[in-house]
């Protein structure tokens, strides 16, 4: 991507991240007029360009200390574990593409937590709607993909509201084929796109370009030639400094990051100068950033709040296997497509690329021993004398045990885990690390399994739990908090326009403003707070 400089050297916005938060505020910025850059760790992908051979996957994480600069960081906490993203447009490439509202019920329930009204929020889901191309699953679609139906019959029969989950992908009409052409009007990546094959792929990245991922629509408008200023987004860009700048009765902030160049291999340091500095590094990023940054030299105001409020937003994974020999074959469809409302949280299908299918195939016993007693009989028979040269049915039998490939369906859950609140630090080597109560989880998530439960045997499912549940650890996709919103520094870190307290300036707009658990799926939100958030830094 061409790189456009500025005369003055300091930028007007200087946005650390590209993810729901950061995208958001650098295209409203940018279409301000205003002189922006975004600062991010991952790399860019074009549609087509997500790995997907098992060697390329064992790359596809992040760590720069082993050189590894891909798609997936994961971390292990003490009692938690979660998974985020690295790339630009952050979450948005690997997420499953649910664009849901907070419910307004939920919302009212942790009133006192949220410094602003849900009125508020309301313009901003719009345009965060608008601009994601957020539509429901099309019900034309529904008969090609096999779990969609059985959940549906089950979330009914265990008394769940269920509907098609709202998701920012492009669909193809009900007239044309999958995999149709999608106009966009031009994109950052100056690719062709295509409609959703119904691949199954959504969390390694989408290579029809079907998914709309922050880099195909914020991002693309932010960098668009016919603005008077387009975004600059620098990819590689791993910040680790903020340090304000006196500059007569103004602050400026300097930045400093370690910069990758992937052709030579090497990783320098980089400084850059803002007027204002948005921090959009995800909760765990920011979080992370700020603690780094809380000291004499750099940020020496920060609020005593800084860590607190972390929620894993009631994440739980499952798996149901059918006990009839109904397929579901969970590859079909876009990893999520439905919908079942709860008491205070949500289930929803989950689905798998077709490679996970082919794993499960072999890992599983009976498809194991089968092909052990091929091999065993086909060579008794050639010692015998009496050799069978044709053995397709003998191959077909064996891949026809593969129950769990084509009866399992991965059951995904969230919601409103008020109880469990965590608070992160940094341990004495300076690396993120959280307290997170499990104990107090317990009462929640033994409603969770009672829903889910209650689902699995109106479906005539076995529900099996994932493997953080019986080791009694958390795990999400959904962290949030770490830099919660407030009214006072008393209260928060930042005001309810994503304003660090003390230090005029700066912002957070990601994930770790959110001051509890969303309950739903948390992108729409955290874009909505960011198109709030960029009304003020543009104004300020
Ligand atoms: C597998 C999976 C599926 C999901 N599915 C859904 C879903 O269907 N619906 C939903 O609502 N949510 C989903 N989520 C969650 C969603 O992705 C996150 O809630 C959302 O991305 C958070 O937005 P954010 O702006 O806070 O941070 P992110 O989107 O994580 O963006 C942060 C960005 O900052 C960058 N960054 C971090 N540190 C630095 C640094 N020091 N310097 C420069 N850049 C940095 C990161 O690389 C990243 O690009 C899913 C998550 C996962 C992992
Ligand atoms: S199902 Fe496949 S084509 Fe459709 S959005 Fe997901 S990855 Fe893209």
């Amino acid at each position: 991507m061409a790189e456009e400089r500025h005369e003055s050297g300091v930028w007007d916005v200087l946005v650390v991240g590209s993810g729901f938060g950061g995208s958001v505020v650098a295209c409203r910025a940018a279409q301000c007029g205003k002189r922006v850059l975004v600062l991010e760790r991952g790399k860019w992908y074009r549609p087509g360009e997500f790995p997907r051979t098992p060697l390329q996957m064992a790359d596809n994480l992040w760590n720069p200390k082993s050189e590894r600069y891909g798609l997936f960081q994961l971390w292990s906490f003490r009692w938690m574990d979660a998974v985020v993203a690295s790339g630009v447009g952050g979450g948005s490439l690997i997420y499953a593409n649910v664009a849901m509202r907070m419910p307004a019920e939920w919302f009212c329930q942790q009133r006192d937590l949220w410094p602003l009204d849900y009125a508020e929020l309301d313009e901003h889901y719009r345009a965060a709607e608008k601009m994601l191309g957020v539509q429901q699953f099309p019900a034309h679609l529904d008969e090609r993909v096999p779990k969609i139906g059985r959940f549906d019959d089950a979330a009914c029969g265990a008394g769940l509201r269920v509907e098609p989950a709202p998701l920012a992908v492009s669909f193809s009409a009900p007239d044309r084929p999958l995999g149709d052409d999608i106009d966009d009007g031009g994109n950052v990546h100056g690719v062709r796109r295509r409609t959703c094959r119904l691949c199954g792929e959504c969390d390694l990245g989408c290579n029809e370009g079907a998914k709309n991922t922050l880099d195909l629509t914020y991002l693309s408008a932010a960098t668009s030639p016919q603005l008077r200023v387009p975004a600059t987004v620098r990819d590689l860009s791993d910040v680790r400094r903020i340090t304000p700048v006196e500059r007569g009765e103004r602050i400026e902030y300097e930045v400093g990051y370690f910069h990758h160049d992937p052709v030579t291999g090497d990783r320098t340091c980089r400084t850059e100068r803002a007027r204002k500095v948005v921090l959009a590094a995800g909760a765990l990023g920011t979080t992370w950033l700020l603690l780094r940054n809380s000291c004499p030299e750099n940020l020496d105001r920060l609020s005593d709040r800084l860590g607190s409020g972390f929620s894993g937003n009631g994440d739980a994974l499952g798996f149901l296997d059918a006990d009839d020999d109904r397929t579901v074959d969970s590859s079909k469809g876009p990893v999520i497509t439905r919908i079942a409302h709860a008491d205070g949280h949500l289930v929803e299908d989950g689905g798998h690329p077709l490679f996970a299918a082919w794993m499960a195939t072999a890992l599983e016993p009976r498809v194991y021993w089968r092909a052990v007693r091929l091999v065993v009989a086909h060579v008794a028979k050639r010692l015998v004398g009496r050799p069978d040269t044709d053995v397709s049915d003998e191959v077909a039998e064996v891949l026809e045990a593969a129950e769990k490939a084509r009866s399992t369906m991965p059951v995904l859950v969230m919601g409103m885990d008020t109880t469990s609140v965590g608070s992160m630090r940094l341990d004495r080597r300076r690396r993120l690390e959280m307290d997170w109560p499990q104990l107090d989880a317990r009462r929640y998530l033994r409603r969770v399994w009672r829903t889910v439960d209650r689902l699995a045997r109106a479906g005539r499912w076995r529900l099996r739990r994932g493997p953080s549940d019986w080791l009694s650890r958390g795990i999400t996709a959904h962290p949030l908090g770490g830099a919660p919103m407030g009214r006072t520094v008393e209260e928060g870190v930042v005001d309810p326009f994503g304003r660090v307290f003390g230090h005029p300036g700066l912002y957070v707009a990601d994930g770790s403003v959110v001051p509890g658990p969303i309950g739903a799926n948390p992108s729409l939100t955290i874009a909505a707070l960011a198109e709030r958030f960029a009304t003020k830094i543009v104004e300020d």
